[in-house]
């Protein structure tokens, strides 16, 4: 493999972020395409999942192109429309208002938003001034980080709180979409959900075939979510918050690669050594090897995150 440059960014999730220029791993991910692809762009991808349902998939392993950077979506109901996430850029946000409107008619009427990573959040003020349905403890980790970014990122506009411990179910005409609050990947994430067809948007609790971000994670929760995604119905389409739209089998591999961190960061811990040092030394075996691994430290973080839990 050829590897790779980095790009420093600001953003509190993402220290550096780099992209496989990879051969390969560009037709890896665009392999993964099983639905019919309604919009293209080099950033971005837009999946039908079903009538009135579609997911966006960043592109940015291939294209470098960061405009989305998170994946999203778009819901439609009979009286409302949701996009999922503020992604990372205004023009990120701008192009799936532009993808709502000439898919169903309707600009995007309402957005959630998983948790306060700046590649969720930075690009909300690109949407029509939507009803933002976002936790409390989203909202001040993303505001507070928007009022230092330069140029400063402006607030939500028009906030639904979400509680933190109910799900809230919203009604967009004919189309009930359950809000989850959760923890693990952050100490407040929501998962986007609906039923016929299930659909499960995970914001970044689950990375697809990309070494998950531990930066802000409880490992244990991290781990207890996997669970979650092991007992939904087989049929479920489950869209992580990173990589290619997945289904059973890729969650089957996704926990086995939880238990083989799990397992070495815990060895790691048990001999004394420092986390630092342990994940320097440790390589990810087989089949975990042709992950993406997208930042230089992404290893470091999760074996810090495992130490911050074990004590
Ligand atoms: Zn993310």
């Amino acid at each position: 493999m050829q590897r790779r440059s980095f790009l420093q960014q600001t953003t509190s999730c993402s220290a550096y972020l780099s992209t496989l220029s990879a051969f390969g791993l560009g037709e890896m991910l665009a392999a993964d395409v099983k639905r019919p692809v309604v919009a293209q762009t080099p950033f971005a991808r837009l999946e039908e999942i079903a009538p009135g349902v579609w997911a966006a998939v960043s592109t940015h392993f291939e294209s470098n192109d960061f405009t989305l950077l998170c994946n999203s979506g778009i819901i439609q109901g009979d009286d409302r429309v949701m996009v999922l996430e503020g992604t990372m850029s205004t023009k990120g946000a701008q192009w799936l208002s532009e993808q709502a409107k000439k898919l169903t008619g309707k600009a995007p009427t309402d957005l959630v938003i998983s948790h306060f990573h700046g590649d969720h959040t930075n690009g909300h003020s690109g949407y029509p001034n939507p009803r933002t349905w976002i936790t409390a403890a989203t909202k001040a980790g993303a505001e507070e980080r928007f009022a230092t970014s330069d140029p400063v990122i402006p607030n939500f506009p028009d906030v639904e709180t979400l509680s933190e411990s109910e799900p809230t179910v919203v009604d967009l005409g004919n189309r009930l979409v359950t809000l989850v609050p959760r923890k693990g990947h952050t100490s407040s994430d929501v998962t986007i959900e609906i039923s016929d067809p299930n659909v499960i948007w995970t914001g970044d609790l689950y990375f697809n075939r990309v070494f998950p971000n531990y930066g802000d994670s409880t490992p244990p929760l991290l781990n207890q979510f996997g669970e979650t995604l092991d007992e939904l119905n087989d049929s479920t389409i489950v869209v992580p918050g990173h990589g290619s739209v997945a289904d059973q089998s890729d969650i089957q591999v996704y926990r086995a690669f939880l238990a083989e961190l799990e397992t070495a960061a815990k060895e790691a811990h048990a001999s004394g050594e420092e986390a630092v040092a342990a994940a320097a030394q440790y390589t990810l075996p087989d089949p975990f090897a042709e992950w993406v691994i997208w930042a230089p430290d992404n290893i470091e973080r999760a074996f810090k995150a495992w130490y911050r839990t074990l004590g």
